[in-house]
């Protein structure tokens, strides 16, 4: 079964994702200063610059997915024995070429230290666990000539262009960026590595989006072959699975339709992706909201 990502022409109308309105949920300020930056005129500098500030968590989470882009790829060619020292010695060097060159939200705040061997410990501690995990076991145990159609951070190869996650819910933009995707058997596996705290709420609706994505990729799949699973891999080991059906489907494709629209009603030009003026978009105002976001000097 082959898949099919298409190249959508730019078009400036917002698109849906799962992040973009769950953060539009947490506060209409922050979500104003995260995907409009340039209605800021001169403070759009500003803005952008801290909109760039990264957590260790997230770094840890960036980490994580870079190795195992590199691992999978070595997976798809060899299955020779991993060499954990010099996997172990390829993370240290990515972290010490990638994590000094980026503004840390801790240090910009004064909130904590930024320590990059403690963030490669971590990143290691994750990477040990999903070498100790069963899906580790269950894709080496895979065919040699299934894992060619592996698609690692899905649709990259298949356009040759960066891959943003584009897609089409019902003809309304949205945005899946999944991890992970593969067909074996006429089914299709997602995989979403996880290295934050389980939300079970979130992560459903994230995997349902990701399996509405995919059935987009071809006309022939249906629901019950699609197998979306979130994998926590730091700390206890844990996946999430989520059934899919059509019925299921089509109850979210109507979530999709009904989160746009609330979105769409901030924005004073719908097809240019204009915001309403400032004044439309709350400060959510909660402390234990506010402390994390890399937006509050201006708030405050
Ligand atoms: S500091 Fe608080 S109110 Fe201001 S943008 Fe951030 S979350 Fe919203």
């Amino acid at each position: 079964m082959d898949l099919h990502f298409p190249n959508y022409p730019y078009s400036k109308i917002l698109g849906w994702s799962n992040s973009r309105y769950d953060l539009f949920g947490i506060c209409k300020r922050k979500y104003l200063y995260s995907y409009y930056p340039n209605a800021f005129g001169r403070q759009a500098d500003k803005i952008k610059e801290l909109k760039n500030l990264t957590t260790i968590a997230l770094e840890i989470g960036n980490l994580y997915h870079d190795v195992m882009e590199v691992f999978l790829e070595r997976l798809q060619k060899s299955d020779n024995p991993i060499d954990e020292k010099k996997l172990f010695a390829f993370i240290d060097k990515l972290c010490a070429d990638k994590l000094p060159n980026k503004a840390f939200f801790e240090n910009y705040y004064k909130t904590a230290t930024v320590n990059i061997g403690e963030i490669g410990s971590k990143v290691k501690l994750c990477v040990e666990n999903f070498l100790d995990s069963p899906i580790f076991d269950w894709l080496v145990s895979t065919k040699m000539e299934d894992r060619q159609n592996w698609l690692v951070e899905a649709g990259s190869k298949m356009n040759g262009t960066k891959y943003f996650g584009e897609t089409r819910i019902n003809g309304l933009k949205a945005y899946c960026k999944m991890d992970f995707i593969f067909v074996i058997d006429d089914k299709i596996y997602i995989i979403d590595w996880k290295t934050g705290k389980k939300d079970e709420s979130k992560h459903t609706k994230q995997l349902l989006a990701y399996a509405l994505a995919a059935k987009g990729l071809n006309a022939k799949i249906s629901a019950e072959k699609i197998f979306p699973r979130a994998v926590f891999i730091n700390g206890i080991y844990e996946e999430m699975g989520v059934e899919i059906t059509d019925d299921r489907l089509t109850g979210f494709v109507e979530v999709v339709k009904k989160e746009t629209a609330e979105m769409q009603s901030f924005c004073s030009n719908i097809e240019e992706n204009i915001p309403l003026p400032i004044e439309n978009f709350e400060k959510c105002g909660k402390e234990n909201v506010c402390r994390f976001c890399e937006f509050r000097e201006l708030c405050d």
